[in-house]
């Protein structure tokens, strides 16, 4: 039995559109932003359905959808909407609730997600021999894409040493978490 969607008071989507800066409400739901993601066909629930699961509240079933992590940011939506929506942004706001609440449904996309952020604030970008490194020593997976991994290195797509970058503070600031949900409250 499919069980009925009732909307909360609207503090969820009055906290995802205070952190994100992006006004989730004003969508008329046209779908020109579903039409164009290349990567719809993957997501447990299509973008435009996952707006209005915020504008009813769910946050559950928005923070524990898969879809914002199969999201690929490549802002397509972002650029085809007529309501200049940035739904790119707002997937990256709504992933990085869900860490902090503890709600993602993949945990490996999870453990992938923390190794890559934590190889640009050490770095200022990607040093993708320490990433993968860091996601198999985390996940046990150590004999999955070996092959591909030595493929990589014998052509020189991975480097043994991780190149930094200058400016690796501010990188660092950018990459800061939002704020706790109680200090979201206490601010609406
Ligand atoms: S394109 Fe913009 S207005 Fe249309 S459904 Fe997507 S977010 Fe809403
Ligand atoms: S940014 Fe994410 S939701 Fe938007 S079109 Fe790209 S993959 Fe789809």
């Amino acid at each position: 039995m499919t069980m009925p969607l009732r909307p909360d008071d609207g503090s969820f989507l009055a906290e995802v559109e205070r952190l994100s800066e992006v006004p989730v409400s004003a969508c008329f739901h046209c779908q020109k932003c579903a039409n164009g993601c290349p990567v719809a066909y993957a997501m447990d629930i299509a973008p435009t359905v996952l707006i209005r699961l915020m504008q009813l509240g769910q946050r559950a079933r928005v923070l524990q959808s898969e879809t914002i992590w199969v999201c690929a940011s490549c802002i397509t939506c972002s650029t085809r909407c007529p309501n200049d929506i940035d739904l790119a942004h707002v997937m990256d706001t709504l992933r990085r609730m869900s860490i902090r609440e503890g709600s993602v449904s993949l945990p490996h996309v999870r453990t992938f997600h923390e190794a890559f952020l934590n190889a640009i604030r050490t770095h200022g970008r990607v040093h993708e021999l320490e990433l993968v490194t860091r996601y198999k020593l985390k996940t046990m997976t150590f004999f999955e894409d070996m092959k591909l991994g030595q493929e990589m290195l014998l052509r020189g797509r991975m480097r043994f040493l991780p190149e930094r970058i200058k400016g690796r503070k501010e990188v660092r600031d950018m990459l800061s978490p939002p704020p706790a949900r109680s200090e979201t409250k206490s601010a609406l």
